[in-house]
Formats: structure tokens, C-alpha cells, sequence
């Protein structure tokens, strides 16, 4: 019988013939040296978008707005004519430290500011970017899958104790009244029962409460294409479905001031949804990994792997949304983003498509405005604060709510309370 022989190889002689994952886990941490993959673009988590056109010029001939390299929050105010769309997350359903699940913000120079989609692991980044928290009150959900909505109660909690009014969410109804997005913000309320009775009397409780606005998921159809499901302060928000497994996965187009953006969630591609996202400044749209790469990466069946990839979208098939869309950006997002699977994703997508795209990272920064449109990525603090409020004059503290007397803990143990 053989002995197997014990051997001590140090950690980076491994690299070869290992697969090409970064030859320690350091070399992932943000920023990491902006070297360029083979084809030419920056590496993921480097500080730089993920293109080769960063600059989109929309005004030929004008005179164009300059921005620092990176976007640093607090340093810089809108313009009155400039929207801001920043990735909160721009991953799947495994949230990796590099990468959250699904999560959008876009800030206005009217001063409004909307979410769409709240997935699992993106409220950190939110939270990041120093908006005042009673901003962050409107969310925009395309459907109910975790890893776009998973992250609602680190919302809920995070932003709610600072902005004292509710938390409005929107989304569609579905085939059955329990799988509507009213249904859904019920239930939410439901398990945070405890919750919110521990926190009553303790700080004030207007931030507690969720208020679902649904739209009817079931009214679409060829002759009624899209809803419009918000409409205040010259914002327009639309609503259409998108082929995603059931009835109440929509897509959004936001118009403002000549403005436009549209992001879809998840969804197999559809000449219904391209053109319903037809000539927007950016059209966020899913991108998904190939079979085999997501097969072996993940140690998982390789037919399995193409289930999933058959209910998302390729990337030689996000050329073909665009190309008959025809964004001034395109964006593809819900990737995953690793050195290796750039390359072949730019490469598909211009198999079918010639015009500007980039992947979201998380905490990618685009800026829109009538001349054009800028892409950068964010640098901010692991370890932030809250922004200050911004108080208005005359502006009362919220009086709290008796905190409750029923179920407390049991007295005999509070009277052991150490003075
Ligand atoms: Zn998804
Ligand atoms: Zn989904």
C-alpha cells in the first residue's frame, strides 16, 4: 500500500494550473491596480466602469461639464437639468462581498431620489452614499424574487428610524392576490411584529410603516403596452411587463425633463420590452454569465446552468435588446463580474451590437445630462454615518408613542438590572 505523502505548497505556487481566480484573495480588494483585461477593458472592483467609452456624448460641439475621477458623496450637487442613476447592487442571487444582488438609485436635479429594487446585501452601499435617509422613501419593484427584494428589511430598518414617514413601495399585482406586491408588504409588516412593538416608545414610529401601491399586473396587453404608475413633480414612471416565469414582473421607464431611463429587472429578451425601453439615455438590462462558465464556477450540472440561463438573458442576446431599443447607454447588469468573464461578454454583446455599453459594478455613478453621459465609479466610506437631516424651519421633533406594556420582558429579570 502506497503512503501518501503530506506536502506543504505555498499558497501561490498554486497558481498554476489552478482556475484564474485571483492569486489571493488581497488582490480583490477595492481598489486593486487598474491593469486591463486582454481585450482591453479594466479590471472588476479597480475603480474604473467597466467600458471603453466612459464618455457618451449626446450634444456634439458643446461645452461639456467635467467630473472628478471619482464620484465621492457629498462633493457634488446635481445640476437642475442632470439625473444621476448609481448601481447599488449589480449581482445575483449569492451575494458577494464584491457584489450585491439587484438594487438601483436614481437622484434628480428636481431633488427626488427613487430605488428600484431592494435585493439582498445592497443597503450598505445605499447606506454609503450619505443621502439623507427621509429621502429614500420611494421603491420601485420589477418583481418579487429575494434577490430583488431581499433587502427590504435592512431598508425598512437602516433608513426608517430617520425619516419618520413611511416607506412607499410600488410593484404590480400577480395572477393570485397572495403573489401581489400588496400581499408581499403585508406579509413584511407581519414579520417585523416584534419588531416594531420593541421599538415603539423608543424612537418615533412613522418610519415603521410601509405603504404598497399596486398597480394592476393583469391590465397590459398589445392595444394597453405600458401604465403610467407615477406621475408627480414632472417625474413619469411606466410600467410594462417583461417575460420573467409569472404575471407581475414589469420593467420601468422614468421620464423626466427630457430625460429618460429604463431598467427591467430580470427577463427573458423581448422585442416588447426593447421597445418599450425605445430611445432612453440609459436602458439597464440584465446580462447573465454563459452555461458552461456558470456550470463549472459554481460546481453545478450543467443542465441545471442552462435552466437558469434560459429564463435570463445572454449577452449576444442584450445586443439584440439594444440594438432595437437603441439607448444612448446600455447597461448590463445582474453579471457576474470576474476577471475571466468580461472579455467574452463584451465580445457577445458586439456580435449583435456596436453602440456604447457597460457592465454595473456596484457603486458604478452614471451622470445624465442633455450633452452626455458619464460614467465613474464611487469611492466611499466603508465604516459611514448618517447624513445630517436636513430640517426644515419651524420643523418639530415627532412626538413617540407610549412604548408598550403588555409583553414585556419578564419582571423578575429586569429587577436584576445591574444599576
Ligand atoms: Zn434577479
Ligand atoms: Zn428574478
Amino acid at each position: 500500500m502506497k503512503m501518501k505523502t503530506l506536502s506543504i505548497i505555498p499558497l501561490l505556487s498554486l497558481s498554476a494550473g489552478t482556475p484564474a481566480l485571483a492569486e489571493t484573495p488581497e488582490d480583490y480588494r477595492f481598489p486593486r491596480e487598474c491593469t486591463t483585461t486582454e481585450a482591453g477593458y479594466p479590471v472588476p472592483l479597480c475603480g474604473k466602469p467597466l467600458t471603453k467609452t466612459p464618455i457618451v456624448v449626446k450634444q456634439q460641439g458643446t461645452q461639456l461639464k467635467s467630473y472628478p475621477e471619482h464620484f465621492i458623496p457629498e462633493q457634488e450637487t446635481l445640476a437642475a437639468n442632470e439625473m444621476r442613476i448609481t448601481t447599488i447592487g449589480s449581482g445575483n442571487p449569492p451575494v458577494r462581498r464584491g457584489q450585491a444582488s439587484t438594487s438601483w438609485l436614481v437622484e434628480l436635479g428636481n431633488g427626488d431620489y427613487f430605488m428600484f429594487d431592494a435585493g439582498g446585501g445592497t443597503v450598505p452601499a445605499l447606506w454609503s452614499l450619505r443621502i439623507p435617509l427621509a429621502m429614500l422613501d420611494k421603491l420601485f419593484v420589477t418583481h418579487l424574487h429575494f434577490d430583488h427584494v431581499g433587502g427590504i428589511l435592512n431598508l425598512w430598518d437602516s433608513m426608517g428610524w430617520a425619516r419618520n414617514t413611511p416607506l412607499h413601495v410600488w410593484g404590480a399585482s400577480g395572477s393570485l392576490p397572495e403573489l401581489g406586491i400588496a400581499a408581499f408588504v403585508e406579509n413584511v409588516q407581519k414579520v417585523g411584529a416584534w419588531h416594531t412593538k420593541s421599538k415603539t416608545g423608543v424612537i418615533a414610529s412613522g418610519g415603521m410603516k410601509i405603504v404598497a401601491h399596486e398597480f394592476d399586473g393583469m391590465q397590459f396587453s398589445p392595444e394597453k403596452p405600458r401604465a403610467l404608475v407615477y406621475d408627480e413633480n414632472d417625474v413619469k414612471i411606466y410600467a410594462f411587463p417583461v417575460d420573467h416565469i409569472l404575471i407581475g414582473a414589469v420593467g420601468y421607464r422614468l421620464e423626466w425633463n427630457g430625460l429618460s431611463m429604463a431598467f427591467t429587472g430580470d427577463s427573458v429578451p423581448t422585442k416588447f420590452e426593447a421597445e418599450q425601453s425605445k430611445g432612453v439615455d440609459v436602458f439597464i438590462h440584465e446580462l447573465f454569465i454563459d452555461a458552461p462558465t456558470f456550470a463549472e464556477r459554481n460546481s453545478m450540472p450543467l443542465q441545471i446552468a442552462k435552466n437558469v440561463v434560459n429564463e435570463h438573458t445572454t449577452a449576444d442576446m442584450l445586443g439584440r435588446v439594444f440594438s432595437i431599443a437603441k439607448p444612448t447607454l446600455g447597461v448590463g447588469t445582474h453579471f457576474f463580474t470576474n476577471d475571466y468573464t468580461v472579455d467574452p461578454a463584451f465580445a457577445d454583446i458586439a456580435s449583435t451590437y456596436g453602440g456604447p455599453v457597460v457592465i454595473a459594478q456596484d457603486l458604478m455613478v452614471i451622470n445624465v445630462t442633455p450633452e452626455q453621459i458619464v460614467m465613474r465609479m464611487a469611492k466611499t466610506d466603508l465604516l459611514s454615518w448618517a447624513a445630517p437631516a436636513p430640517r426644515k424651519k419651524g420643523q418639530k421633533r415627532p412626538k413617540l408613542d407610549p412604548a408598550p406594556t403588555d409583553g414585556r420582558t419578564q419582571s423578575w429579570v429586569m429587577d436584576t438590572r445591574l444599576k
